[in-house]
Order: C-alpha cells, then sequence, then structure tokens
C-alpha cells in the first residue's frame, strides 16, 4: 500500500540509518512511517494521511507546528551571527537575553542558567554541577544521587545512570557507581490494595531510609520529575511531595526537579514545581525551552548553589553548543509566544481541565483500569481485568494499540501496556474532541483484537 516515494525512504533507512530507540530488524521488516510536515496539531505523512499528534512530538512542540516567528527568529539571528561560544569570556545577546527571560518565569531564587544541548546533557551537567558543588565546600565525599527506579533523565551515560528505566541500565554496564534509585510513587501499578495516600507516603519515606542508609554525609542529591513522563506519566499521590519536602528539609542535600516535560506550561504552571509547590536548587530544562523547533536544553540553579560555584574557581564543563545564539533566538520568541498569547493560563483554566474531564470519561472503557492526567499529560492503564487490575498476559497490548492509533489517524505513545498522552498546549477543545472520539475508537479496536 506503500507509494513508491514512501519506498524509497524506507529503503533509505533501512540501508543507511540507525535511529534512537528501536528495533532494527523489527523497523526493517515493516519500514518505517515517514513525517512530512506538520501544522497546529497535526502531522501529515508521506501518504497523505493527516495524524492528530496527542504527543506533541515528544513531548516538545508546547506551541504547536508551524509557527512562522519561530522561522524567522532562528533566521534573523542565523544572518546577524549563526555562531559564536561562551568560553572565551565572550557572550552574545540572544543567550543573555534568554537567561534572564527564563530567571523571569523561574521559581523565586533561581536567577542562573547553565546552557547545554539537550536534556540528557542538562542532567549530565546536574552530576557534575552538584559534585563540584560539594567539593567546593569541603565535602568531597558528598557525591551519591539518589534517583528512582522508572525515572527518566536521558541517554547519555549520566542520564541513564540518574534514570532508573532497567532495560537501559542493562546495555552499557549502568549505572556508573554513585547512584541509588528508590521506587517510583506509581499507585495504579505499584499500590496493590493500599490508600493512593498511604502509599504516596509510604514511598516517599524511602527517600530518608535510604539517606540514613548511605549515611546523610555521602548524599549530594535526590533527583526526580514533578510528573514522570517517560515512565509512563505517573502522576504521584498528592500525600508524596510534600513528605518529600518534609524530608528534605532534614537533611543538607541538594533537591534537582528534572523539568525537562512539566517546564514551559505543561502542568498549567510555568513548572512542574510550582505545580506541586516546590523548591528544587536545580532544575534540568529542554524540550518545551523551544517548543521542539531547534534543540537547547540548561540547569536553572538557586541563587546559593551559584554563590557556591562562584568561590569554586573554573568550571571544567561546557559544551561547544551552550547557549547556541540562534536555539536561544528561538527560544526566546517561544517565550514571548507563551507568554503574551497567554497560553499556560490558558491551558490551567480552560483546555486542560477540558481534556481531562473528556479524558476520564475513558475509564469506562472496558479495557481501561484507570484514565488520570494533570495539565496536558494523561495516561490509561490497559488491563485484562477492570476490577483486580490483572494485565494482559502476552506483551504488546500497548504497541498494538498504538498501532490502531496511527492507523486511525492519532499519535499516542505506548509505555509497556500504559497509552500515554502529551499534545500541544495550543490544542483547542475541538481537537480535544477529535483526540477522545479517536481514542475511543483505537481502544474499540484494541479490545476487538484482545478481549
Ligand atoms: C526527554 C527527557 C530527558 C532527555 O532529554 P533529551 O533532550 O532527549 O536528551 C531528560 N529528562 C526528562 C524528564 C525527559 O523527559
Amino acid at each position: 500500500m506503500s507509494d513508491s516515494q514512501t519506498l524509497q525512504w524506507q529503503a533509505l533507512g533501512r540501508d543507511h540509518h540507525l535511529p534512537p530507540f528501536t528495533d532494527y530488524k523489527a523497523l526493517n521488516a515493516k519500514g518505517t512511517r515517514i513525517i512530512t510536515r506538520a501544522e497546529g496539531v497535526y502531522l501529515w505523512d508521506s501518504e497523505g494521511h493527516r495524524i492528530l499528534d496527542a504527543m506533541a512530538g515528544l513531548w516538545c512542540v508546547n506551541v504547536g507546528y508551524g509557527r512562522e516567528e519561530l522561522v524567522e527568529a532562528a533566521s534573523r539571528q542565523m544572518r546577524e551571527l549563526p555562531y559564536y561560544n561562551l568560553f572565551f569570556q565572550t557572550a552574545h545577546p540572544p543567550a543573555l537575553a534568554l537567561a534572564k527571560a527564563i530567571a523571569d518565569i523561574a521559581p523565586q531564587g533561581m536567577n542562573h542558567v547553565f546552557f547545554t544541548g539537550s536534556g540528557s546533557e542538562a542532567n549530565d551537567t546536574v552530576l557534575r554541577m552538584v559534585r563540584h558543588y560539594w567539593a567546593i565546600k569541603g565535602r568531597p565525599e558528598k557525591k551519591v544521587i539518589i534517583g528512582r527506579w522508572n525515572g527518566y533523565h536521558g541517554s547519555t551515560v549520566a542520564g541513564v545512570s540518574l534514570g532508573g528505566m532497567k532495560a537501559m541500565h542493562g546495555q552499557g554496564d549502568l549505572p556508573i557507581p554513585g547512584i541509588e534509585h528508590i521506587d517510583q510513587p506509581y499507585w495504579y501499578g505499584e499500590g496493590a490494595d493500599s490508600d493512593p495516600e498511604a502509599f504516596g507516603i509510604r514511598i516517599a519515606d524511602q527517600l530518608e531510609q535510604k539517606i540514613l542508609e548511605l549515611g546523610e554525609e555521602r548524599v549530594a542529591a535526590f533527583i526526580a520529575e514533578p510528573i514522570q513522563g517517560a515512565g509512563g506519566v505517573i502522576i504521584p499521590p498528592d500525600s508524596y511531595w510534600p513528605r518529600v519536602r518534609e524530608i528534605l528539609a532534614r537533611y543538607d542535600i541538594l533537591f534537582v526537579a528534572d523539568e525537562v516535560i512539566c517546564g514551559f506550561g505543561r502542568t498549567g504552571e510555568w513548572f512542574g514545581s510550582d505545580y506541586y509547590g516546590n523548591a528544587p536548587d536545580l532544575m534540568p530544562i529542554a524540550k518545551g525551552l523551544t517548543s521542539g523547533y531547534i534543540p537547547m536544553g540548561g540547569v536553572i540553579v538557586r541563587d546559593e548553589v551559584v554563590e557556591t560555584l562562584n568561590e569554586g574557581g573554573e568550571f571544567y564543563h561546557g559544551f561547544t553548543y551552550s547557549g547556541h545564539p540562534v536555539a536561544a533566538a528561538v527560544a526566546l520568541e517561544n517565550l514571548r509566544l507563551l507568554r503574551e498569547e497567554g497560553i499556560v493560563e490558558r491551558v490551567k483554566a480552560k483546555t486542560a481541565p477540558y481534556l481531562q474531564a473528556r479524558w476520564r470519561e475513558l475509564a469506562e472503557h472496558p479495557l481501561v483500569g484507570e484514565a488520570r492526567g494533570v495539565g496536558m499529560v494523561g495516561a490509561l492503564e490497559l488491563v485484562k481485568n477492570k476490577r483486580t487490575r490483572e494485565r494482559f498476559a502476552e506483551p504488546g497490548i500497548g504497541m498494538l494499540c498504538r498501532e490502531h492509533c496511527f492507523r486511525n489517524g492519532l499519535v499516542m505513545r505506548a509505555v509497556g501496556d500504559t497509552m500515554i498522552i502529551s499534545p500541544p498546549l495550543v490544542i483547542s477543545e475541538a481537537e480535544i474532541d477529535e483526540l477522545i472520539a479517536k481514542a475511543r475508537q483505537c481502544l474499540d479496536a484494541t479490545a476487538r483484537d484482545v478481549l
């Protein structure tokens, strides 16, 4: 059914391309889907199918596709100054203006930004910065970082190590030493019969147990996503973050909130930390920073940490493309759109409540054990038995559902048997209706295959 142009592209993929997170043999047997253009919340593939992108690319296209303002910002900057570095005691206006624009929306007391090229590099920066910080304070033994099982912090060596994806750890002898993991606050999947709030407390308390087990004098930081994204949109019970805050207040360790997904409006607040009332010391960012139009990441740093870094001599860390002027110009324009068009406020007041109400209707579906979400993210747990939460014995029902989605013109991502969404923040109520109708159709088609 593929046309000849599509077949040619698929052949190029097979012959020359190694895509990320892919089973090469399986993909080559089937042929990749070629996406050729996009507008608003829609993608088009090479065969002319229109697809509603309920994942905003990979959690990043917050302002939607086709924003000329971002194209203009990039081309203007490319003409003016396409590249210069920030190493030689030099800087350029876009990076400086962007640092200020980020400080303006960041939580109070977080006024500096270290720029990187991606979220993974941001988390590598976190690892180096927190260890450097404690070394400056004369406590070099304080270097263990506590992360969470099934957390995601990227795919570089530090990113994978800080993350808690066991399949990723299994390739390449990771995590590196000095990183420990505690359980995730995944009530539906791991809370069994417990009350969700009691479960949230119990899981949060593992942080304190781990700190005591390791010795506070060895622990440098705790890192967590406000809401786990790639792990399956894991939304902690309400009791979880307040308890974590209580624990962190008792110990002298840094709190790193990985805002790569939650940042820039995803929850209806500028940052997930605002949504939960958390006050982290470092916030890795990427994705929505540029709405994915061009790669860029960074780490937003609390003033007290900056004051310590100021006393530490040279920080031997950085990237050729740290604060790249074109990326910075695009990010600045992206933040202007988010601000001046009131996109984050509209998510909070209007479209997120609407999406969440409609998304929860899907809980009535025979395949769906739980429909949950916050702001512009959501998850559906596919189960064989809604009462006992029993999963399907044969793996791959999530992938089956994802295939039905693509065929029906909808991108939903599968994380095991959990279907997840994270649409562009500009999605309208009519487009949300279309998303829900399509999701229901795809669930029906999946149910016909397995029930
Ligand atoms: C995507 C992601 C990363 C990694 O970002 P890349 O730009 O892919 O390197 C890190 N942390 C979280 C929470 C992410 O979702």
